[in-house]
């Protein structure tokens, strides 16, 4: 089932060569040691029941968010493995702007076990992509630095290039819930040769609003996927401070 192509394990081996010549650092509270201390994997605040059975935010116990009862999502489901705080916060805003990949790999390594207990079935795993600016001048989509090696772990095929963003839009910071699904409306396109009649596991690193994942998840459906179900790393809650993501 783990078909890791040879180039990525080299890739993968290089990187992991480095870490005896530069001693790594945790990408959760810079101590050096390893990129993922045991410390701050222990402190990760994980999203537990009860949650809505669509959106998987946390509720009081009710099935179904009120939000997703008066306009249910497009997707089957959104899950999310962390709550958007320190360390997840600091580990993601290190795989983000300073192309962690040592940090990426032990963060897909921490979410192999959650993704399984969801027993989805899906034929593709998809990255929320970057717009042609956006990747240009980072480098890399951040997001597939997790999805990639997940994909590989999980034995579901990697489809970076399922889906696309067709224009920029600005950063969601500070935007109201209304303003961010304005902001993403129909800024994602899917390929129907690769996404036709397949179950899609579509990721990103966080979850806000869910506009992003709506956005992209329609995009998807209308190019003739089955279904899509999809998955964050973190989730920023309300009480944890909206304009703060
Ligand atoms: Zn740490
Ligand atoms: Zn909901």
């Amino acid at each position: 089932m783990n078909k890791i192509p040879w180039s990525y394990r080299f890739y993968r081996w290089t990187w992991n060569g480095l870490d005896l010549l530069f001693p790594p650092v945790c990408g959760g509270c810079g101590r050096s040691g390893s990129r993922w201390c045991a410390e701050c994997r222990g402190r990760v605040s994980r999203i537990r029941k009860p949650f809505c059975e669509k959106c998987g935010i946390p509720t009081r116990g009710s099935e179904i968010c009120e939000k997703c009862k008066s306009n249910p999502p497009a997707y089957r489901a959104l899950r999310s493995w962390a709550v958007f705080d320190s360390p997840v916060q600091n580990a993601l805003h290190a795989i983000k702007y300073r192309r962690n990949i040592g940090l990426a790999d032990a963060l897909a390594a921490d979410l192999v076990e959650f993704v399984r207990a969801l027993q989805w079935t899906a034929d593709l795993l998809i990255p929320a992509p970057l717009g042609k600016a956006r990747l240009k001048e980072r480098g890399y989509n951040q997001v597939g630095l997790v999805a990639r090696p997940l994909a590989y772990e999980l034995g579901i095929e990697y489809a970076p290039n399922g889906l696309r963003k067709t224009r920029e839009t600005r950063s969601q910071v500070g935007l109201s819930a209304a303003e961010r699904q304005a902001n993403v409306a129909q800024a994602y396109q899917a390929d129907p040769s690769a996404v036709k009649r397949k179950s899609i596991l579509l990721m990103d690193d966080v979850a806000t609003t869910g506009s992003t994942l709506a956005s992209c998840t329609a995009a998807l459906m209308s190019a003739g996927a089955a279904e899509v179900q999809a998955l964050t790393i973190a989730r920023a809650l309300a009480h944890h401070g909206l304009n703060r993501v």
